[in-house]
């Protein structure tokens, strides 16, 4: 039985900033039909603002931009806009001081971008894997004298679709060391992203940064929160990521050491039967069960496995013994779904549901600032 979902009298509006980006734009699709939020602000560089919508994105979804959003004026990063929080889709290089700039302006910021994802008051939030980070909220809130405002994150695109698969594992057998090699969709890159040139016929064994977060953001995902400080997980970790001409989905392919022995059916087990909270499996964009394990042996496949649960699930294939540790597997994650705008609109949901997100005064409507949604 799942939670009964909460009840909004209102929907809650969300701004996206980086809104014409290629994760804004799935977080704009995904808001078009969402029952507790509304889209009513975008915003992105100079380069868009003061354009409509339509005309400053280079839209790159089948469906055409959603007619909610079309119209809207793209705004500057000045944080002034009419909504209750924000989705941050911002290119790296201004999303730091951006989403500092609103959390001190009382807005709670929804982000995908690494600026603060490593920072010691600021939860990295997969609410499958770690709901209980979001205790870190008051802390940072205190830390940084925000008073409505607070940041909450979601990991790299690649560490997304891991740490999911890893969690179970974790709880069920206790995880030592973790070796992965990533083969990751050119969409992950961004928009224009690696030159064509660059990538077709080709694979490029370097992407900045990447390793470097997927060896780091694993040990804060899957470790605690002890009431002061995040306590990292002393995972052994090792990635090595490429990038491949395929469009979207990273693909993974992954060994294991595990603390306690294990057969593989078990495994296969522990993975297929990962189930959710009844409060998680309340929210919009959660799967009760968000691993799908698949028995084929030339699976997953991008091409094929992309939109499993609608691109929130992690697909895993190839459980097997690994002769240098213990288990080996494949698994494939939707990195512009499940490693960005699906994960940080889960992680609003669940900010919803616990009641961090508040409406804040308006023109057009006269309550007061921050005050609670009724439930
Ligand atoms: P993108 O396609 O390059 O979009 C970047 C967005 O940032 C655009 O809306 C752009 O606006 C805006 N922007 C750039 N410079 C700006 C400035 N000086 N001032 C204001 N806005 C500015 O990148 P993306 O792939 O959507 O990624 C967005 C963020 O999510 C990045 O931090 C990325 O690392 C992270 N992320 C991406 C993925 C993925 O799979 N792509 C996954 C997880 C996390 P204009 O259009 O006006 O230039």
């Amino acid at each position: 039985m799942s939670a009964p979902a909460p009840h909004f009298e209102k929907k809650l509006r969300a701004g996206v900033l980086g809104a014409t980006g290629l994760v804004g734009q799935r977080l704009v699709s995904l808001l078009a039909h969402h029952p507790w939020f509304e889209l009513t602000e975008v915003a992105a560089s100079e380069r868009s603002s003061g354009k409509t919508y339509a005309d400053a994105v280079r839209w790159h979804l089948d469906a055409p931009i959603p007619a909610a959003a079309r119209d809207l004026i793209v705004r500057s990063l000045a944080p002034t806009l009419e909504c209750d929080f924000v989705f941050s889709a911002l290119d790296s290089s201004v999303a730091g001081g951006a989403e500092e700039d609103f959390a001190s302006a009382g807005y709670p910021v929804v982000s995908n971008s690494k600026n603060h994802r490593m920072d010691p008051d600021v939860p990295l939030l997969i609410p499958e894997v770690n709901a209980a980070h979001l205790e870190a909220i008051p802390l940072q809130q205190k830390n940084r004298g925000y008073d409505t405002g607070f940041i909450v994150t979601n990991p790299n695109c690649s560490t997304a679709g891991l740490v999911l698969v890893l969690k179970p594992l974790a709880e069920a057998f206790g995880l030592e060391k973790i070796f992965v090699v990533t083969l990751q969709a050119m969409s992950g890159a961004g928009y224009p992203g690696v030159a064509s040139l660059d990538i077709q016929g080709n694979v490029v064994p370097f992407i900045s940064g990447e390793e470097e977060k997927m060896e780091s953001e694993p040990q804060k995902l899957l470790g605690k929160w002890n009431g002061e400080r995040f306590v990292d997980a002393g995972l052994g970790i090792s990635a090595h990521c490429n990038r491949v001409p395929v469009l979207d989905g990273h693909l993974e392919c992954v060994s294991l050491s595990l603390k306690k022995i294990a057969s593989l059916e078990e495994v296969r087990e522990a993975l297929r039967e990962f189930e959710v909270s009844s409060e998680l499996a309340a929210l919009p964009s959660a799967l009760r069960n968000p691993i799908v394990v698949l028995e084929q042996q030339d699976r997953p496949q991008p091409r094929r496995d992309l939109n499993a649960g609608a691109g929130m699930a992690a697909v895993v294939g190839r459980v097997r013994e690994c002769s240098l540790l213990d288990v080996k597997l494949t698994l494939l994650s939707h990195n512009l779904v499940r490693g960005a705008a699906g994960a940080a609109l889960l992680n609003a949901e669940l900010l919803a549901a616990r009641g961090f997100l508040t409406r804040r005064v308006s023109a057009d409507d006269g309550q007061s600032l921050a005050e609670p949604i009724s439930r």
